[in-house]
């Protein structure tokens, strides 16, 4: 499957890991029905902790020698490329419809943030963007 995306093989690796982030949302119940859409909505701190799970995925994958180690150009052309697709995309292309409730992400500066706290920490836990000062 293809998403249009510039940025490489560990773009669409990045747009993956983080879509599996919100299925791991959904098992945890961490999915919630609306979320507003502005800066500080639980929208965004959806969006921000799929990214920071993605970078969970990524230091192991990383690690385990699934990945080569990601230099920042790497992520930040995956973070682009997310960007630029988003969610709405996808969705319309495995799905065949759109969420516009989903349609809110952080900011891009926001989004990297999150990740690189996943993939420096590695452990899930440290991605708990509803409490935290996003
Ligand atoms: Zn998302």
């Amino acid at each position: 499957m293809t998403f249009g995306a510039k940025g490489g093989e560990f773009a669409e690796a990045y747009i993956i890991s983080h879509e599996y982030g919100h299925h791991v949302q959904n098992l945890l119940g961490d999915l919630q029905g609306g979320g507003g859409s502005g800066a500080e909505s639980t929208a965004v701190r959806t969006e921000l902790q799929a990214d920071c799970y993605a970078g969970v995925w990524a230091k192991h994958a990383v690690e385990t020698g699934y990945l080569e180690p990601l230099t920042g150009e790497q992520i930040s052309q995956a973070l682009d490329a997310a960007s630029a697709v988003g969610d709405d995309r996808i969705q319309q292309q495995m799905q065949g419809w759109v969420n516009p409730e989903t349609f809110t992400h952080g900011t891009s500066v926001q989004r990297q943030t999150w990740f690189r706290v996943g993939l420096d920490a590695g452990d899930p836990l440290a991605c708990d963007t509803f409490h935290a000062d996003i």
